[in-house]
């Protein structure tokens, strides 16, 4: 089974709280200004208080969703930690400069 599919079993198995809160459309903020980055927060502190979030990210990285707050990122900020988690220079120490 893909680390895909044992997710989505875990989600159906112990439904987290983004599925137990019941208002999906928390996670998929529309339009802009205070409403929107208010929404994005309160999702936000959804996640960050879920036993799953580990694997959510995960899931969310290997399926590049562009649509939802997963693991308590917006699609961008997603982007960003990938970008940052696979640059070679960041991530091996001696390309990096001493300190
Ligand atoms: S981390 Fe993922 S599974 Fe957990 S509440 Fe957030 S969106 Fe749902």
């Amino acid at each position: 089974m893909s680390k895909s599919k044992a997710f989505l079993q875990k989600l159906a198995d112990e439904p987290p709280p983004c599925v137990t809160i019941g208002d999906p459309e928390l996670f998929f903020p529309d339009g802009w200004g205070d409403t929107h980055t208010f929404q994005i927060r309160q999702a936000k502190e959804v996640c960050h208080r879920c036993p799953l979030v580990s694997e959510c990210l995960e899931f969310a990285l290997e399926t590049e969703d562009q649509h939802a707050i997963l693991a308590g990122m917006t699609p961008a900020e997603r982007t960003v930690f990938k970008n940052w988690a696979n640059d070679p220079y960041i991530n091996t120490p001696g390309l990096r400069p001493a300190a």
